[in-house]
């Protein structure tokens, strides 16, 4: 029988070197966390396009979703470096699920461990971005704009609005200067068949200090995670699952889509468990309610 040696039992991932596929500088957000809670090392897979999987400026279609892009991206970073530790993060934009008119980022990043076939994932939905879009004509007074959306701190992908009269479309990305930006400007207007250009805040994380620190928050969080055990089967991951839904109307008491209880999860068996809300509510706001508002 072959024992593995009690300090790898307890601590399977110190020393060890985890592949992280990015061309985005994410690891500016993602090695200090994960060195310091679990003494990993984050090995960048250079020379490797993950734009292959996908873009956010829009030129290349996503293959799928955000989760399934994080596992191909694992995948094909692991393969790259010859690691059996995997890191990819995804981010997506829009509107918020709720609230419509606000803007959201939604980040994800997934720890692979293929040697003991273990996913650990966790996601955050942050508030806080700068995700927005314009379209201007030269000339244009676009200072409290460039103000709100955190340029130059922050990069610009600009684009002209319709089209390309000459086919050949300009996309240029990562406009950090008020030079670059007046060049870009007047080069996408020009082939633009209506004389205006698209400008577009550049989400890649590089390019973006805000999406960086929403990244940094959720390595910690991840970071947390991998560190707690299985109260079961010891094996690392042990957190939050699929909350579930059914918290009753306040007033008859018909289940509602709110979240009824907290659960938490094993990644590698099937123990859970499940805890009141944190919040104590032990009813749901009719206004939540598929009878009482409808
Ligand atoms: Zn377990
Ligand atoms: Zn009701």
């Amino acid at each position: 029988m072959i024992v593995p040696p009690v300090s790898n039992a307890l601590d399977p991932y110190g020393g060890r070197r985890v592949s992280l596929a990015t061309c985005h500088g994410k690891e500016r957000a993602l090695a200090r966390p994960f060195h310091r809670g679990l003494d990993l090392t984050v090995v960048v897979a250079t020379g490797f396009d993950t734009d292959q999987l996908g873009t956010f400026s829009g030129e290349r279609s996503r293959p799928a979703d955000a989760r399934q892009t994080c596992r191909q991206k694992a995948e094909a970073g692991m393969d790259h470096t010859g690691l059996d530790l995997g890191l990819p993060s995804e981010g997506s934009f829009g509107p918020h699920p709720s609230f419509p008119w606000l803007a959201v980022n939604q980040e994800w990043l997934t720890f692979v461990d293929r040697r003991a076939g273990l996913v650990i994932a966790d996601s955050l939905l942050a508030n806080r971005t700068n995700f927005e879009h314009r379209v201007v004509s030269p000339g244009d007074d676009i200072e409290a704009w460039l103000r709100r959306v955190g340029f130059p701190s922050h990069g610009l992908i600009v684009r002209p609005h319709l089209g390309d009269a000459s086919g050949e479309a300009p996309v240029i990305k990562g406009v950090r200067t008020a030079r670059a930006l007046a060049e870009a400007l007047g080069r996408c207007a020009g082939a633009s068949i209506d004389g205006r250009a698209r400008l577009e805040t550049d989400m890649r994380a590089h390019c973006n200090p805000t999406r960086l620190g929403v990244i940094r928050t959720l390595a910690f969080r991840l970071v947390r995670r991998i560190a707690r055990r299985c109260p079961e089967c010891a094996a690392p991951g042990w957190g939050p699952g699929e909350g579930l839904a059914g918290l009753p109307c306040g007033w008859c008491g018909l289940p509602t889509p709110r979240l009824r209880a907290d659960v938490r999860e094993c990644v590698a068996c099937d123990h859970r468990q499940e805890r009141p809300r944190r919040d104590g509510r032990r009813t749901a706001d009719p206004g939540d309610c598929p009878r009482c508002n409808p």
